[in-house]
């Protein structure tokens, strides 16, 4: 670590990146192949290789004065390991430990862990953790928590992750990150967060934090070290969504349109209800972003049925209203249809008003719908309004975003997410910028013309709304969708009836379900019956879907009329069951998980979920979210007689609460983030330490700095340590709008 006397100056992850692990003591090729196993390549990887526990022993008991039925942590020897099958049925293999600590006698046992015997050899020093029992007169205890510690001194042992299998003992481990810390002494470790966000914060150096995340003094240290560690991980994330969303707004051009306008109110007006405090709020944030001259780019989260469609259209028509185009892009081609024709429906009777400006009279304000499914001749037919700027909305799939998509004037595009989409597919949209083809078309005169060539151009970028019907906690936005603004739209309109959820967890709870369900039948109303999900095969699920199809046809719902959906159905007989179903020519459906979503039938007010234990809180919300869509009163039925805690606390959420952003916070909690960062974990995977649900705050505190930062007196260019350290964690596509920024 140390070269020529230039470099005396502290130093860098950057460094520590290109050193790689073999220059410390100890760590040979073999040892080197032990720790690329676990992803530890160099000193920076060894450095963020965080412990996964502490075995604090401050805290440590005696064995003597371990008491029965309380949890306590132990220090022992281990004196012998053998292992034996029970005689149970079925048959176990028990593995049995015995230890001691010198104060007395332990005894340990395994139910179905073989390796334990050859883990725990005789002489071995493990800490324990566990709950005393009392067995056959022996102090024991059962499937404890076994940590290898060697001999280890000091009153924290940190424990390191996966050690034993890359077959690298935990305190090799931490030799090896003590000499690393050592040596990077000579030189110090750089700090490049500013001194003023470690004042705020009351946060120790880096160095400091480094060292007491390995080797802590006490559990308070180690908290005061980790503080530190997590707001690096959360700032370096927030630079770089916060440098993107400048760079955006910096380098991109946008439209100013005009936002109050005959065209919306008369949309507005024409509405068969009023719009929720929440859906005003958000037109209203939204027209903010439109009349400015930056583009937009705004997330709009709102549980299904919150009313995001009519938002979506104030958006589009604002742009039209100001001669431009508007876009509307869903994930598949059915949505894509039920949206065109629900848009359709809301503009009947809405007209783009003669402004003076053009030739012609007020005219319907032309919609089109374009997907892989229309013919070669409409195709052509509606491509070509497009360029010539005669149809006003368009809705369809991405095959908006293919070659020969050409708008004249596209000033504004919705995307309805559902977690479908990509960034790029997004960028992609955006990049089909306001700019046609230059076509002068005669015909054109006034205002109208005049834009489209201005936006032509000068290739100004529409505004982007992005939808999202998966509501993420706030703290996950941030990170996830970072670079975007949010506006959240939380209740739904008034009026609609509530979904009485009910857990099912006995035979008689079930009897009793299946006779409401007949009850709701014979008011005429219909339900669903969702199939347990099976997640290693879909075949295994279909057959099950057939079995319960079979096994309610013959007893609990014998008489109705039954009709079965599956993803191996060829997507005709998939249409055809639909279709008797809505038309209510079919009682009751029984599904896979292909019903989650876009399924609409407001007759359906039953929703039985079969082992709704096997399915997680966001997708039995939406399952849920296909009943309570008309008039009546609907009931969900959650069967399950699972007793575990994760199921209790899944099902008990449902239960309790309809509300998707309540649910997603107890999600967020039980599942941890990974399923969140899921697709646009891209270049965020610095989190080692940080989890969006415990660091909350941080996230906060993180963006509101990086904010700070990046608008603050020359920007992010002016913490060059910072910056690099930003760009080391990016790959090098996100790289070049940090360094262009
Ligand atoms: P989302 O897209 O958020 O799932 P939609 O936009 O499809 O929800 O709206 C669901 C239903 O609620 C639609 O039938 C829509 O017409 C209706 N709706 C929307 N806003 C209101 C409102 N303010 N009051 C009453 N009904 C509304
Ligand atoms: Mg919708």
């Amino acid at each position: 670590m140390t070269k020529a006397a230039t470099d005396a100056a502290p130093i860098t992850l950057g460094e520590l990146a290109t050193m790689p692990v073999t220059r410390l003591k100890g760590v040979g090729e073999r040892k080197a192949e032990g720790l690329a196993v676990v992803g530890v390549e160099n000193l920076l990887d060894l450095l963020t290789y965080y412990p996964r526990r502490y075995v604090d022993r401050t805290n440590e008991a005696r064995v003597r004065d371990l008491v029965v039925g309380e949890e306590a942590l132990v220090l022992v020897t281990v004196q012998r390991a053998t292992s034996r099958r029970t005689r149970g049925r079925p048959p176990k293999l028990l593995v049995t430990v015995d230890v001691t600590d010198g104060s007395g006698h332990l005894r340990v046992t395994f139910f179905n862990q073989a390796w334990r015997e050859r883990q725990l050899r005789a002489g071995m020093n493990v800490a324990l953790f566990g709950k005393l029992e009392i067995y056959a007169g022996r102090k024991q205890m059962t499937n404890p928590v076994v940590d290898l510690i060697g001999d280890r001194t000091g009153r924290i042992v940190p424990i390191y992750p996966q050690s034993e299998k890359a077959g690298l003992s935990t305190w090799e481990i931490g030799d090896w990150v003590g000499e690393a810390l050592r040596r990077s002494q000579v030189r110090g470790l750089l700090d490049p967060v500013p001194g003023w966000v470690l004042d705020r914060f009351d946060l120790i150096t880096r160095p400091e934090a480094f060292a007491g995340i390995h080797a802590p003094d006490s559990m308070a240290h180690r908290d005061v070290a980790r503080r530190r560690l997590v707001l690096d991980e959360l700032l370096r994330v927030q630079l770089a969504l916060v440098q993107h969303k400048r760079h955006i707004e910096r380098t991109t051009r946008g439209i100013a349109h005009r936002v109050a306008g005959p065209l919306v109110d008369a949309f507005v007006a024409r509405l068969p209800f009023d719009l929720t405090g929440d859906q005003r709020s958000a037109i209203a944030e939204i027209e903010h972003d439109l009349a400015a001259p930056h583009p937009m780019h705004r997330l709009l989260q709102g549980d299904v049925g919150s009313g995001k469609t009519v938002v979506a259209v104030s958006t589009l028509l604002a742009a039209v209203q100001g001669g431009y185009q508007g876009a509307f892009m869903a994930p598949t081609e059915v949505l894509a249809e039920q949206h065109a024709q629900g848009i359709r429906e809301l503009l009947l009777g809405v007209e783009v008003p003669d402004d003076g400006s053009t030739l012609f009279a007020a005219r319907p304000v032309r919609v089109e719908l374009l997907t892989n499914r229309v013919g070669a001749g409409d195709r052509r037919r509606i491509l070509a309004g497009l360029a010539a700027g005669q149809v006003d909305l368009v809705i369809g799939t991405h095959a908006l975003i293919q070659e020969g998509v050409e708008f004249r004037a596209l000033g504004a595009v919705v995307i309805d997410e559902q977690h479908r989409f990509g960034v790029e597919q997004r960028a992609a949209l955006r990049d089909k910028s306001a700019g046609g083809p230059e076509v002068e078309q005669s015909s054109e005169t006034g205002a109208r013309a005049a834009r489209s060539r201005a936006a032509r151009a000068e290739r100004m970028v529409p505004d982007v709304l992005v939808m999202t019907a998966t509501p993420i906690p706030r703290t996950a936005a941030m990170t996830v969708y970072g670079d975007l603004d949010v506006t959240v739209i939380r209740t739904l309109p008034a009026g609609r009836r509530p979904i009485t959820t009910r857990w099912v967890r006995s035979d008689t709870d079930e009897e009793a379900m299946w006779d409401a369900v007949r009850g709701e039948v014979a008011s005429g109303r219909q339900a669903y019956v969702v199939n347990p999900l099976i997640e290693e095969s879909e075949k295994l699920e279909v057959r099950s879907a057939e079995e319960t199809y079979a096994r309610l046809e013959a007893g609990e719902l014998a008489g109705l009329r039954l009709g079965l959906l599956h993803g191996r159905l060829g997507s005709a007989d998939k249409e055809a069951t639909m279709h008797q179903f809505r038309e209510g020519r079919l009682d009751v459906l029984v599904a896979t998980t292909v019903i989650e979503v876009g399924v609409d039938v407001p007759n359906a007010t039953a929703m039985v979920v079969l082992d709704a234990d096997r399915f997680g809180i966001a997708q039995l919300h939406q399952l849920r979210g296909r009943v309570g869509r008309g008039s009546e009163r609907s009931w969900c039925y959650l069967v399950s007689r699972s007793d575990t805690p994760e199921a209790e606390a899944r099902l008990g959420a449902l239960v309790e609460t309809t509300d998707g952003f309540a649910l997603a916070e107890v999600d967020l909690e039980l599942r941890g983030e990974g399923t969140i960062m899921g697709e646009r974990q891209k270049g965020r995977s610095d989190l080692k330490l940080a989890s969006l649900r415990r660091d909350r705050e941080w996230v906060e505190r993180a963006r509101e700095v990086a904010f700070a930062i990046v608008d603050g007196e020359g920007g992010l260019e002016a913490h060059p340590d910072l910056l690099d350290e930003v760009a080391l964690f990016l790959d090098e596509d996100d790289q070049e709008f940090l360094l262009k920024g």
